[in-house]
């Protein structure tokens, strides 16, 4: 065989390389060492990534803008299940099918942490439309509520902690920011309201994610549109919301990007409201505002000022990621 000069150089620099990159992998070996958490829905792997800083690689299995009730996990997802050395998840019955796989591939040692079934008693799990109590999943959108995220922290913290005793005080410090940043939000959430007049504190909502949000904050959630099979309600029950939007009042009704859905725009023309279809449950906005409670000032902004609130309650509201 002969190799040209040309391909002996390539040769070479091929060589180089590799031996470069496996050079590179001995002499920083710490990236490796590195416990493994695996998460689901990207507000979840928000939280955790905050409180772990970068002691701990976090990889997230439901991608930004995935429906993430009807998410399937797919092969690489079993990959990254199987390398984790925890696995936290919200629980409620959101991700069957990613708790399902996790039990057939994790390792022995690895936990699968249900962050929801450990934050609230069964008793104070809500059914509705969306979540009937006879299919037996109750409304799993806790993180909607921000005391029920600080107890989320609570339990992430304990569990970083048992994994990572080294650590210790840096998950505690980044735990205790975290949650200093979630009263001010919490805070703020009630201060928004506020500004809203009494009448119009009320959702229609396609998708039911403000089941827990409500209750805290002093709203009420009127209807959800979407039914239990996440298909499209049927003309009697359109025929029902409108009537229930026009009987409450309310200026606006709500959708997301993630749910886009035609009925909305028709129940919102003839109920002569405003449709505004901004809300998100699970899809981070886009940098610099790429954190959970980013999130969470857009919904609420959006939501204040729709419903006859003043637009800067949020613009106190500090949503930046602690470094990870
Ligand atoms: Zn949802």
């Amino acid at each position: 065989m002969k190799i040209s000069v040309n391909g002996c150089t390539q040769l070479l620099l091929c060589l180089s390389v590799l031996l470069f990159t496996q050079l590179a992998c001995a002499t920083n070996p710490q990236e490796h060492l590195k416990p493994v958490i695996a998460t689901s829905v990207s507000p979840i792997t928000n939280m955790v990534r905050n409180i772990a800083g970068s002691h701990i690689r976090v990889t997230g299995i439901v991608p930004d803008g995935a429906d993430s009730h009807t998410f399937d996990p797919v092969p690489s997802d079993a990959k990254t299940l199987q390398s984790a050395d925890l696995i936290i998840v919200n629980g409620l019955d959101l991700e069957l099918p990613i708790i399902k796989l996790a039990e057939k591939v994790r390792k022995n040692s690895a936990p699968v942490l249900q962050l929801g079934n450990l934050a609230l008693k069964r008793e104070e799990w809500q059914y509705d439309f969306s979540f009937p109590r006879e299919h037996g999943h109750p409304n799993p959108h806790l993180w909607l509520n921000i005391e029920l995220v600080m107890r989320y922290v609570d339990i992430i913290r304990e569990n970083l902690i048992a994994l990572d005793p080294a650590h210790q005080s840096s998950y505690d410090m980044n735990a205790a920011t975290y949650l200093t940043k979630l009263q001010k939000l919490d805070q703020a959430i009630f201060g928004c309201v506020a500004t809203i007049p009494e009448n119009n504190r009320k959702l229609v909502t396609y998708h039911d994610s403000f089941a827990y949000f409500a209750p805290r904050y002093g709203m009420t959630v009127i209807a959800a549109v979407q039914p239990s099979d996440f298909s499209e309600p049927s003309p009697q029950e359109v025929i029902s919301i409108i009537k229930q939007i026009k009987d409450a009042g309310v200026p606006a009704i709500f959708g997301s990007e993630v749910f886009p859905s035609k009925i909305m725009e028709q129940i919102a023309r003839e109920a002569q409201v405003k449709f505004i279809d901004q809300l998100s449950d699970d899809e981070l906005p886009q940098p610099p505002q790429n954190s959970f409670i980013g999130m969470m000032v857009a919904n609420i902004a959006t939501m204040t000022t729709a419903l006859g609130g003043q637009s800067n309650c949020m613009s106190q509201v500090d949503a930046s990621n602690i470094p990870f």
